[in-house]
């Protein structure tokens, strides 16, 4: 079955340049999002960001035609995920019954919380806990994968997308490393494409900041644990923040990853289901 996923966002939660960083000489990167465009047409949605409105315009364009969506799925409670969210209201979309698929305490926290709160009840969007069901659309099937991540808010999980019963690709953005989630390898080698987290190359990139507190594994990291995989994985790397220098032709990192055989997300970067 023709499956295709649409990188629309290959950023971390504040995009890239973020606010205030113009004229880093960054690559520009929307917030993370994932489009997977099915056999039958059907559109689903990973994460729904704050780039959501440009997103949706590229996901229209490449599919020839304005899509309708058959279900939006969100990983967890932290702002670049879900805050795109607010375009399905009735200052906008206006959206009905919109499946909206995540887990039970993503579900609570926007049920309580305004304005998400009365797009549910207003039936602009229709929750369903994804905990421990398969989401079935279009011919394919969408499992949730719960990983451990800061948790403020609601908890974490990531996206495994089966066709045919088989683990076709997982949308993992964010993480606090891998030694934290002992399924990390399996759970990666399971899949024949594995879109993770890459927020951070270096522990010094943001000076004023302490990225210890701000847990999510170096890419160095990453590649050193999983590089053995990408023959038989495609591992894309995304999240990625506005101070890494991942992707940048002249920076370290880049040849690093590419060497190993990784795959460096960009926006609008197509994977088709081979
Ligand atoms: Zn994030
Ligand atoms: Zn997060």
């Amino acid at each position: 079955m023709t499956v295709t996923a649409l990188i629309l966002g290959s950023g971390q939660d504040g995009g890239s340049p973020q606010v205030g960083t113009w004229g880093d000489g960054g690559i520009e990167r929307s917030a993370s999002s994932v489009a997977i465009i099915t056999q039958d047409g059907a559109a689903l949605l990973f994460d729904v960001s704050p780039d959501f409105r440009m997103q949706y315009q590229f996901l229209a364009s490449y599919m020839g035609e304005v899509p309708a969506l058959d279900g939006v799925f969100i990983t967890h409670g932290h702002m670049g995920h879900y805050a795109g969210l607010v375009h399905f209201g009735m200052e906008a979309a206006a959206t009905e019954s919109l499946p909206l698929f995540a887990p039970r305490s993503v579900l609570d926290y926007l049920s309580a919380n305004e304005p998400w709160a009365t797009l549910i009840t207003d039936k602009r969007l229709a929750p369903i806990e994804i905990d421990d069901a398969t989401a079935t659309i279009g011919g394919v099937s969408v499992l949730a994968v719960p990983v451990p991540h800061r948790g403020e808010y609601t908890g974490t999980v990531g996206f495994s997308v089966l066709v045919h019963g088989r683990p076709w690709l997982l949308y993992l953005p964010d993480i606090d490393g891998w030694d934290v989630w002992p399924a990390a390898i399996d759970t990666i080698a399971d899949h024949d494409v594995a879109i993770i987290d890459a927020t951070f190359s270096s522990l010094d990139e943001l000076p004023h900041r302490d990225l210890l507190a701000i847990k999510h594994p170096l890419v160095s990291d990453t590649i050193a644990r999983f590089a053995h995989l990408t023959k038989t994985t495609s591992i894309v790397l995304s999240h990625i923040n506005h101070s890494n220098p991942l992707g940048k032709a002249d920076a370290a990192i880049t040849q690093q990853a590419e060497d190993a055989g990784f795959v460096i997300a960009r926006d609008g970067m197509v994977i088709p289901r081979a």
